[in-house]
């Protein structure tokens, strides 16, 4: 949805739908909530189009098969359509720090980037990555003020207006969401979720893959929650000061967007999200946890042990 807010007014977006699983073949998957989102833009008159695919079912485990492969309908449909740039919601966290959270690195830089790159331009496409240089901080920050961000939610195992709260996406657009409105999950809530197997055994990752964003949030957390407490100390411990992820990174625009629509992208930008400092931008870049990690293990052992607890507390309790 943010990714919409800064593009153009002709966009076309769309939604890639799973189709239904092969016989015998069970799946969580949920397309609910998106569907809902398709229909109510249709209704509100802004054109979405709702392309179905079995494609996601030729790998195993089921999924997208390569970097393109959520935007192939569109890549064929391209000449009839007349689209000439295709938009992911590649954010910042996985644009530069796909080292695990480790580090910064330059995606545009990177192979996966200019192979895909050169391979739209073969075929008179780009990419038009507009948000690359946003944290989920800052996307998040903008569906809260997009006409149709009410309609974002990322959780895949959810129904409508009801997502799962049992998945990673859910419990860290639950936190972010909580860092800007100040409202945090109950303590009932944050250790039911914790205790949740995908979230426990990404909690336990070191780095914690998207950590930076994590950190991000946290730091605004001010409750008394011992887990989110642990969690706060654990992160900060780790990442320290990560504030410059409230802003836009602006050199993300060249190459991530075409230089046709880069004006539009920057001024749609600039009504949402402040642009990094040249100062901000150094930190990002200058990000890199490598060399403390070895320093933190303690930090993080502490943390796995409170998780660990609240696992075993939870299962006494039924
Ligand atoms: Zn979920």
């Amino acid at each position: 949805m943010a990714a919409l807010a800064i593009m153009p007014d002709n966009t076309l977006p769309m939604f890639s739908y799973r189709s239904a699983p092969p016989p015998g073949v069970g799946s969580l998957y949920k397309a609910d909530a998106a569907l809902h989102a398709v229909e109510e833009m249709n209704a509100a008159g802004n054109e979405t189009l709702l392309i179905e695919s079995d494609h996601e079912w030729v790998r195993g485990p089921v999924g997208f098969t390569c970097d393109l492969a959520p935007g192939l309908p569109l890549i064929l449909l391209a000449g009839y359509l007349k689209i000439d740039a295709i938009g992911f919601g590649t954010i910042a966290e996985t644009a530069y720090y796909a080292t695990g959270g480790r580090r910064f690195d330059d995606y545009a830089q990177g192979a996966d980037f200019t192979k895909w790159q050169a391979m739209l331009h073969s075929v008179d496409m780009s990419f038009y990555n507009g948000v690359a240089g946003l944290s989920e901080m800052c996307t998040s920050a903008i569906a809260r003020q997009y006409k149709f961000g009410y309609l974002a939610q990322p959780c895949i195992r959810g129904l409508v207006g009801a997502p799962c709260m049992s998945c990673i996406k859910c419990f860290r657009k639950s936190l972010i969401e909580a860092s800007m409105s100040g409202d945090w999950p109950a303590e009932s809530e944050v250790s039911r979720m914790m205790a949740a197997k995908p979230i426990r055994n990404w909690l336990s990752g070191f780095p914690i893959s998207m950590e930076v964003v994590l950190a991000a949030s946290m730091s605004e957390y001010q409750g008394n929650d011992p887990l989110l407490l642990a969690l706060q100390d654990r992160v900060s411990a780790v990442t320290g000061d990560v504030s410059f992820l409230h802003s836009w990174y602006g050199p993300s625009i060249d190459p991530m967007v075409p230089e046709r629509y880069r004006l539009v992208t920057s001024e749609a930008m600039a009504k949402y999200i402040p642009k990094m400092t040249a100062e901000q931008e150094e930190a990002f870049r200058a990000f890199d946890i490598t060399p403390v990690m070895d320093s933190k293990e303690d930090d993080v052992e502490q943390f796995r042990a409170v998780v660990k607890e609240n696992l075993a507390q939870r299962s006494q309790l039924r």
